[in-house]
Protein backbone atom coordinates (compact mmCIF):
# COMPACT_ATOMS: atom_id res chain seq x y z
CA UNK A 1 0.00 0.00 0.00
CA UNK A 2 1.36 3.22 -1.07
CA UNK A 3 1.73 5.81 1.76
CA UNK A 4 1.71 9.66 2.01
CA UNK A 5 4.81 10.93 2.19
CA UNK A 6 4.39 14.90 1.96
CA UNK A 7 1.07 16.44 2.55
CA UNK A 8 1.31 20.03 1.81
CA UNK A 9 0.61 22.15 5.07
CA UNK A 10 1.16 25.60 5.57
CA UNK A 11 1.93 26.12 8.89
CA UNK A 12 1.41 29.44 9.59
CA UNK A 13 -0.75 32.04 12.63
CA UNK A 14 -1.97 34.35 9.58
CA UNK A 15 -4.29 33.08 7.44
CA UNK A 16 -2.47 34.90 4.84
CA UNK A 17 1.26 34.87 5.42
CA UNK A 18 3.69 34.38 2.69
CA UNK A 19 5.66 31.51 3.78
CA UNK A 20 9.65 30.71 2.84
CA UNK A 21 10.48 28.19 0.72
CA UNK A 22 6.31 27.72 -0.68
CA UNK A 23 5.34 27.88 -4.59
CA UNK A 24 2.48 30.34 -5.10
CA UNK A 25 0.43 29.80 -8.12
CA UNK A 26 -1.69 32.96 -8.59
CA UNK A 27 -4.60 33.95 -10.88
CA UNK A 28 -4.29 36.81 -12.79
CA UNK A 29 -6.84 38.45 -14.82
CA UNK A 30 -8.22 37.04 -18.26
CA UNK A 31 -8.55 40.38 -19.18
CA UNK A 32 -10.46 42.78 -16.80
CA UNK A 33 -7.54 43.88 -14.35
CA UNK A 34 -10.34 44.39 -11.40
CA UNK A 35 -10.44 40.90 -11.25
CA UNK A 36 -6.94 40.94 -9.78
CA UNK A 37 -7.99 39.88 -5.81
CA UNK A 38 -5.99 41.30 -2.69
CA UNK A 39 -4.45 38.04 -2.15
CA UNK A 40 -2.95 38.04 -5.17
CA UNK A 41 -1.94 41.26 -4.52
CA UNK A 42 -0.39 40.85 -1.19
CA UNK A 43 1.25 37.64 -3.03
CA UNK A 44 2.74 39.08 -5.69
CA UNK A 45 3.56 42.47 -3.10
CA UNK A 46 5.39 39.63 -0.57
CA UNK A 47 7.32 37.11 -2.25
CA UNK A 48 10.90 36.72 -3.21
CA UNK A 49 10.21 36.41 -6.69
CA UNK A 50 7.86 36.16 -9.23
CA UNK A 51 8.20 33.12 -12.11
CA UNK A 52 6.50 34.77 -15.23
CA UNK A 53 5.43 32.92 -18.03
CA UNK A 54 5.97 36.50 -20.39
CA UNK A 55 8.16 38.80 -17.82
CA UNK A 56 6.65 42.04 -20.21
CA UNK A 57 3.35 40.76 -19.37
CA UNK A 58 3.77 40.65 -15.90
CA UNK A 59 5.93 43.78 -15.49
CA UNK A 60 3.48 45.85 -17.13
CA UNK A 61 0.26 44.00 -14.58
CA UNK A 62 2.66 44.72 -11.87
CA UNK A 63 3.48 48.51 -13.02
CA UNK A 64 -0.63 48.96 -12.91
CA UNK A 65 -0.96 47.65 -9.22
CA UNK A 66 2.52 49.56 -8.58
CA UNK A 67 4.40 46.82 -7.56
CA UNK A 68 8.48 46.15 -8.37
CA UNK A 69 9.62 42.68 -7.53
CA UNK A 70 12.43 40.35 -9.25
CA UNK A 71 11.09 38.62 -12.84
CA UNK A 72 12.18 34.93 -13.84
CA UNK A 73 10.59 33.78 -17.04
CA UNK A 74 9.20 30.58 -17.46
CA UNK A 75 7.76 29.60 -20.81
CA UNK A 76 7.31 26.72 -22.66
CA UNK A 77 10.87 26.64 -24.23
CA UNK A 78 12.58 26.80 -21.08
CA UNK A 79 10.93 25.16 -18.68
CA UNK A 80 12.99 22.08 -17.72
CA UNK A 81 16.26 24.27 -16.77
CA UNK A 82 14.43 26.85 -15.27
CA UNK A 83 12.27 24.84 -13.37
CA UNK A 84 15.52 23.38 -11.98
CA UNK A 85 16.65 26.65 -11.08
CA UNK A 86 13.14 28.37 -9.51
CA UNK A 87 12.93 25.05 -6.91
CA UNK A 88 16.51 25.81 -6.27
CA UNK A 89 15.66 28.65 -4.59
CA UNK A 90 12.60 27.26 -3.25
CA UNK A 91 14.01 24.72 -1.52
CA UNK A 92 16.94 27.35 -0.19
CA UNK A 93 13.93 29.38 1.41
CA UNK A 94 12.68 31.70 -0.91
CA UNK A 95 9.21 32.06 -1.41
CA UNK A 96 7.51 32.51 -5.63
CA UNK A 97 4.73 33.67 -7.14
CA UNK A 98 4.05 31.89 -10.48
CA UNK A 99 2.35 33.73 -12.93
CA UNK A 100 1.29 32.76 -16.52
CA UNK A 101 -0.07 35.03 -19.32
CA UNK A 102 -3.54 35.30 -17.61
CA UNK A 103 -5.90 33.02 -15.93
CA UNK A 104 -5.09 30.16 -13.32
CA UNK A 105 -1.57 28.84 -13.62
CA UNK A 106 -1.36 25.13 -14.87
CA UNK A 107 -4.53 25.45 -16.84
CA UNK A 108 -3.20 24.94 -20.63
CA UNK A 109 0.45 26.32 -19.86
CA UNK A 110 3.76 25.17 -18.32
CA UNK A 111 2.55 25.34 -15.02
CA UNK A 112 1.33 22.07 -14.88
CA UNK A 113 5.65 21.23 -15.16
CA UNK A 114 6.57 23.35 -12.82
CA UNK A 115 4.13 21.73 -10.19
CA UNK A 116 5.01 18.42 -10.99
CA UNK A 117 8.74 19.14 -10.13
CA UNK A 118 7.95 20.80 -7.07
CA UNK A 119 6.29 17.66 -5.58
CA UNK A 120 8.82 15.49 -6.71
CA UNK A 121 11.22 18.21 -4.47
CA UNK A 122 9.26 17.89 -1.94
CA UNK A 123 8.39 22.00 -2.21
CA UNK A 124 5.01 22.67 -0.89
CA UNK A 125 2.58 24.44 -3.42
CA UNK A 126 -0.63 26.63 -2.59
CA UNK A 127 -3.02 28.82 -4.78
CA UNK A 128 -4.48 31.73 -4.73
CA UNK A 129 -7.15 31.56 -7.27
CA UNK A 130 -9.27 33.53 -9.43
CA UNK A 131 -10.22 33.90 -12.86
CA UNK A 132 -10.25 30.65 -14.98
CA UNK A 133 -11.18 31.24 -18.79
CA UNK A 134 -12.57 27.70 -19.15
CA UNK A 135 -15.14 28.16 -15.95
CA UNK A 136 -15.82 31.49 -16.87
CA UNK A 137 -17.21 30.20 -20.32
CA UNK A 138 -18.57 27.07 -18.48
CA UNK A 139 -20.98 29.30 -16.14
CA UNK A 140 -21.92 31.66 -18.98
CA UNK A 141 -22.56 28.91 -21.73
CA UNK A 142 -26.42 27.86 -20.12
CA UNK A 143 -25.42 24.28 -20.69
CA UNK A 144 -24.89 21.18 -18.28
CA UNK A 145 -22.69 22.35 -15.26
CA UNK A 146 -22.77 19.41 -13.15
CA UNK A 147 -19.93 17.33 -15.25
CA UNK A 148 -17.60 18.70 -17.51
CA UNK A 149 -14.19 17.63 -19.46
CA UNK A 150 -12.02 19.99 -20.31
CA UNK A 151 -9.98 19.50 -23.41
CA UNK A 152 -7.67 22.44 -24.01
CA UNK A 153 -6.80 23.32 -27.64
CA UNK A 154 -7.02 20.51 -29.95
CA UNK A 155 -4.11 19.74 -32.13
CA UNK A 156 -2.90 21.54 -35.22
CA UNK A 157 -2.61 18.55 -36.44
CA UNK A 158 -5.87 17.49 -38.72
CA UNK A 159 -5.30 13.94 -38.03
CA UNK A 160 -4.71 14.46 -34.35
CA UNK A 161 -7.36 16.96 -34.16
CA UNK A 162 -9.82 14.51 -35.67
CA UNK A 163 -8.94 11.64 -33.53
CA UNK A 164 -9.62 13.86 -30.21
CA UNK A 165 -13.08 14.63 -31.32
CA UNK A 166 -13.59 11.43 -32.30
CA UNK A 167 -12.78 10.10 -29.37
CA UNK A 168 -14.92 12.56 -27.29
CA UNK A 169 -18.13 11.89 -29.43
CA UNK A 170 -20.43 10.17 -27.14
CA UNK A 171 -19.03 12.40 -24.43
CA UNK A 172 -21.86 12.08 -21.62
CA UNK A 173 -20.13 15.10 -20.12
CA UNK A 174 -20.03 19.09 -20.93
CA UNK A 175 -17.23 19.79 -23.43
CA UNK A 176 -14.74 22.66 -23.07
CA UNK A 177 -11.88 23.67 -25.81
CA UNK A 178 -10.24 26.33 -25.90
CA UNK A 179 -9.37 28.32 -29.96
CA UNK A 180 -7.50 30.33 -31.63
CA UNK A 181 -9.09 33.14 -34.01
CA UNK A 182 -7.40 31.69 -36.72
CA UNK A 183 -8.78 28.32 -36.27
CA UNK A 184 -11.87 29.05 -35.09
CA UNK A 185 -13.79 28.19 -38.40
CA UNK A 186 -11.98 24.81 -39.06
CA UNK A 187 -12.79 23.44 -35.84
CA UNK A 188 -16.07 24.43 -36.06
CA UNK A 189 -16.48 22.35 -39.26
CA UNK A 190 -14.89 19.38 -37.69
CA UNK A 191 -17.19 19.55 -34.76
CA UNK A 192 -20.24 19.34 -37.14
CA UNK A 193 -18.37 16.26 -38.52
CA UNK A 194 -18.27 14.54 -35.76
CA UNK A 195 -20.96 15.93 -33.27
CA UNK A 196 -23.55 16.76 -35.70
CA UNK A 197 -25.13 19.73 -36.62
CA UNK A 198 -27.34 20.28 -34.13
CA UNK A 199 -25.15 20.20 -30.87
CA UNK A 200 -25.76 22.91 -28.66
CA UNK A 201 -22.68 25.39 -28.76
CA UNK A 202 -21.79 28.28 -26.63
CA UNK A 203 -18.69 30.38 -28.34
CA UNK A 204 -17.43 32.63 -25.74
CA UNK A 205 -15.75 35.46 -27.25
CA UNK A 206 -13.11 38.53 -24.93
CA UNK A 207 -14.45 37.33 -21.52
CA UNK A 208 -14.20 39.91 -19.23
CA UNK A 209 -13.45 42.28 -21.93
CA UNK A 210 -15.30 45.35 -23.14
CA UNK A 211 -16.03 43.21 -26.09
CA UNK A 212 -17.18 40.30 -24.31
CA UNK A 213 -19.75 38.07 -26.43
CA UNK A 214 -21.26 34.68 -25.77
CA UNK A 215 -23.33 33.22 -28.56
CA UNK A 216 -25.63 30.47 -27.56
CA UNK A 217 -26.50 28.54 -30.63
CA UNK A 218 -26.14 25.01 -32.22
CA UNK A 219 -23.42 23.64 -34.59
CA UNK A 220 -24.94 24.99 -37.70
CA UNK A 221 -26.23 28.01 -36.54
CA UNK A 222 -22.18 28.79 -35.31
CA UNK A 223 -20.63 28.16 -38.81
CA UNK A 224 -23.32 30.15 -40.25
CA UNK A 225 -22.43 33.41 -37.93
CA UNK A 226 -18.97 32.93 -38.62
CA UNK A 227 -19.40 32.18 -42.58
CA UNK A 228 -20.42 36.24 -42.30
CA UNK A 229 -17.84 37.08 -40.20
CA UNK A 230 -14.28 36.99 -39.16
CA UNK A 231 -13.15 35.41 -35.61
CA UNK A 232 -11.23 37.66 -33.59
CA UNK A 233 -10.26 37.94 -30.04
CA UNK A 234 -9.61 35.02 -27.08
CA UNK A 235 -12.91 31.89 -27.72
CA UNK A 236 -13.96 29.54 -25.07
CA UNK A 237 -15.85 26.55 -27.23
CA UNK A 238 -18.51 24.73 -24.72
CA UNK A 239 -20.48 22.05 -26.36
CA UNK A 240 -23.17 19.99 -24.75
CA UNK A 241 -22.78 16.50 -23.50
CA UNK A 242 -24.55 13.62 -26.52
CA UNK A 243 -27.74 13.18 -26.10
CA UNK A 244 -30.38 10.56 -25.67
CA UNK A 245 -31.27 10.29 -29.50
CA UNK A 246 -27.82 11.02 -30.45
CA UNK A 247 -26.75 7.92 -28.60
CA UNK A 248 -29.26 6.04 -30.00
CA UNK A 249 -28.06 6.44 -33.68
CA UNK A 250 -24.46 5.91 -32.27
CA UNK A 251 -22.55 3.59 -34.75
CA UNK A 252 -22.04 -0.01 -33.96
CA UNK A 253 -18.02 0.97 -33.38
CA UNK A 254 -18.36 3.48 -30.90
CA UNK A 255 -17.53 1.45 -27.55
CA UNK A 256 -14.42 0.02 -29.79
CA UNK A 257 -11.21 0.66 -29.88
CA UNK A 258 -9.57 1.12 -33.38
CA UNK A 259 -7.88 -2.11 -32.99
CA UNK A 260 -11.28 -3.76 -32.36
CA UNK A 261 -12.48 -2.24 -35.04
CA UNK A 262 -10.41 -3.15 -37.38
CA UNK A 263 -10.34 -7.12 -35.90
CA UNK A 264 -14.13 -6.68 -36.09
CA UNK A 265 -13.73 -6.53 -39.63
CA UNK A 266 -10.59 -9.06 -40.11
CA UNK A 267 -13.48 -11.44 -38.20
CA UNK A 268 -15.89 -10.74 -40.80
CA UNK A 269 -13.91 -11.86 -43.76
CA UNK A 270 -11.81 -8.62 -44.87
CA UNK A 271 -8.03 -9.15 -45.08
CA UNK A 272 -6.12 -6.98 -42.87
CA UNK A 273 -5.42 -3.96 -44.99
CA UNK A 274 -9.11 -3.99 -46.26
CA UNK A 275 -10.32 -3.78 -42.34
CA UNK A 276 -7.50 -0.58 -41.80
CA UNK A 277 -9.35 0.91 -45.02
CA UNK A 278 -12.79 -0.30 -43.56
CA UNK A 279 -12.21 1.69 -40.47
CA UNK A 280 -10.91 4.36 -41.73
CA UNK A 281 -13.77 5.92 -43.83
CA UNK A 282 -16.18 4.57 -41.19
CA UNK A 283 -14.29 7.05 -38.57
CA UNK A 284 -13.63 9.59 -41.01
CA UNK A 285 -10.15 8.73 -40.22
CA UNK A 286 -6.67 8.65 -42.54
CA UNK A 287 -5.61 5.62 -43.20
CA UNK A 288 -2.11 6.24 -42.25
CA UNK A 289 -3.61 7.27 -39.05
CA UNK A 290 -5.31 3.98 -38.88
CA UNK A 291 -1.91 2.10 -40.00
CA UNK A 292 0.42 3.89 -37.11
CA UNK A 293 -2.12 3.44 -34.75
CA UNK A 294 -2.10 -0.99 -35.09
CA UNK A 295 1.60 -1.01 -35.36
CA UNK A 296 2.43 1.40 -32.68
CA UNK A 297 3.39 -1.53 -30.01
N1 LIG B 1 -4.40 29.55 -17.86
C1 LIG B 1 -5.43 30.24 -18.64
C2 LIG B 1 -6.79 30.11 -17.95
O1 LIG B 1 -6.84 29.96 -16.74
O2 LIG B 1 -7.80 30.20 -18.62
C3 LIG B 1 -5.47 29.74 -20.07
C4 LIG B 1 -4.19 29.86 -20.81
S1 LIG B 1 -4.30 29.37 -22.46
C5 LIG B 1 -2.60 29.51 -22.91
C6 LIG B 1 -5.00 30.76 -23.28
C7 LIG B 1 -6.37 30.45 -23.87
O3 LIG B 1 -7.39 30.67 -22.88
C8 LIG B 1 -6.76 31.38 -25.01
O4 LIG B 1 -6.22 30.96 -26.24
C9 LIG B 1 -8.28 31.28 -25.01
O5 LIG B 1 -8.72 30.11 -25.62
C10 LIG B 1 -8.54 31.19 -23.50
N2 LIG B 1 -8.77 32.54 -22.95
C11 LIG B 1 -7.93 33.26 -22.17
N3 LIG B 1 -8.48 34.45 -21.87
C12 LIG B 1 -9.69 34.49 -22.46
C13 LIG B 1 -10.74 35.44 -22.53
N4 LIG B 1 -10.64 36.62 -21.92
N5 LIG B 1 -11.85 35.12 -23.24
C14 LIG B 1 -11.97 33.94 -23.86
N6 LIG B 1 -11.00 33.01 -23.83
C15 LIG B 1 -9.88 33.26 -23.15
Amino acid sequence: MSSIKNPDKLYSSEKNAILPGVLYLVATPIGNLSDLSERAIKTLTEVDFIAAEDTRNTAFLLSKIGIKKPLVSYYEHNKRERGNIICDRLSSGESCALVTDAGTPAISDPGEDLVALCIERNITITSVPGPCAAINALILSGLFTARFAFEGFLSANKSERRKRLEEVTSEKRTLIFYEAPHKLKQTLADMQEYFGKDRKIAICRELTKLNEEVIRTDIRGAIDIYSQMEPRGEYVIVVSPVSESELKDKAFYSDMSIEQHVNYYIENGFAKMDAMKAVAKDRRLSKSSIYKEINKK
